[in-house]
């Protein structure tokens, strides 16, 4: 099949377009000259959004991706001796190619395993004292996923525990908010209730998957950390010259509340998603549904028939299973037709 007959498919929520909030706030922000890196009154106001949005005085930075959000922001907390404790598929262990010990040269994550894609406090607990003492690294900070890698959700009260531990334990907490959106919607709480008020130091908020073309945020709880953080933006290529366009998207994002339509319209296809596989022959749901993704194990010869009509979707995410993964812009025909052509392969 062509890729044009099948518009939208499966295989991750940055394969989406951009948004019309997005688009329409990029293009009003394209008129005249402002001053370069960040000192332009967009850039002033979309860091008010994000403050409105999180209720709090909080400090915040731009950065062109995910990638560089997190590990600049883990690189603030970190000397080169220091260790990361995250779960063993984390984005920070499996998908950025080292960038946390790039940018923090020396330092090293710890992955710890768990149930349904979550860090519980006791994995915290024995990864931070089962070490040689000084012959190890020191564990400095715990780095959690909302919504997890594998579609699942931390509850307040996971949190509560998670940040608990680590306070007690004297690591910071830095949250890979790539999805934060689709956790909010999801859990049907305000921002701050996943956040600060759960002692998350730093947050590495997620617009691009939400439906921006590209740039992510990182935002400072706790205000000793983002000292001299510009100097990490700037070393690393992540300080934005026309930056008013990366700010731009987040005015798009939070001015009208985009950014929770968007994710409650991923979460819901997903939900679609998650009801009608449930129950198919040879279908099995692998975790708890609770954001925009759905993991399912299928015979082999329906993956691949899946493939042969143009659907794509990865089969090589986290442990095992296959990776539905809905967009701010998933349509109830996109999952439909999807469910179809399992049905028609499982004949
Ligand atoms: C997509 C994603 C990121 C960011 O990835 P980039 O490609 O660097 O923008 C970070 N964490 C998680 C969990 C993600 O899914």
């Amino acid at each position: 099949m062509d890729e044009a007959k099948r518009a939208r498919h499966f295989a991750s929520d940055n394969n989406s377009g951009i948004c019309p909030e997005v688009w329409a706030a990029l293009a009003e922000a394209n008129t005249g000259h402002v001053t370069g890196y960040g000192d332009d009154p967009w850039t002033e106001k979309a860091k008010q959004y994000v403050r409105d949005l999180f209720e709090v005085d909080c400090e915040v930075f731009f950065v062109f991706n995910g990638t560089a959000a997190n590990s600049l922001a883990l690189a603030s907390m970190c000397d080169s001796y220091h260790s990361v404790i995250s779960f063993d598929y984390s984005h920070v262990v499996t998908d950025e190619c080292n960038a946390p010990g790039f940018f923090a040269p020396g330092v090293k994550m710890q992955p710890v395993s768990g149930e349904n894609g979550k860090i519980e406090p006791d994995a915290i607990d024995r990864a931070a004292r089962s070490r040689r003492d000084v012959h190890a690294s020191m564990p400095r900070a715990v780095s959690l996923t909302q919504a997890t890698e594998l579609g699942t959700v931390y509850t307040p009260d996971e949190l509560a525990g998670i940040t608990k531990t680590a306070r007690d334990l004297g690591l910071y907490v830095h949250m890979d908010g790539a999805r934060f959106a689709n956790a909010v919607a999801s859990l049907g709480v305000k921002p701050r209730e996943i956040s600060w008020e759960m002692g998350v130091d730093v947050l590495s908020l997620g617009g691009t998957k939400n439906g921006g073309v590209g740039g992510d945020a990182v935002v400072f709880f706790n205000e000793n950390l983002p000292q001299n953080f510009l100097y990490r933006c700037k070393q690393s290529g992540q300080l934005a010259s026309k930056m008013r366009f990366l700010a731009a998207q987040w005015i798009g994002l939070l001015q009208d509340g985009a950014w929770l339509r968007n994710a409650k319209n991923a979460n819901r296809a997903a939900a679609l998603l998650d009801t009608q596989l449930r129950g198919l022959p040879g279908v099995r749901i692998l975790y708890p549904r609770q954001a925009n993704a759905v993991f399912v194990d299928m015979p082999g010869p329906v993956l691949d028939g899946l493939h042969e009509r143009g659907w794509h979707f990865y089969a090589d995410v986290g442990p095992g299973g296959a990776r539905l993964m809905c967009s701010w812009d998933s349509m109830a025909e996109d999952v439909e037709a999807f469910v179809r052509d399992v049905v028609d392969l499982s004949k």
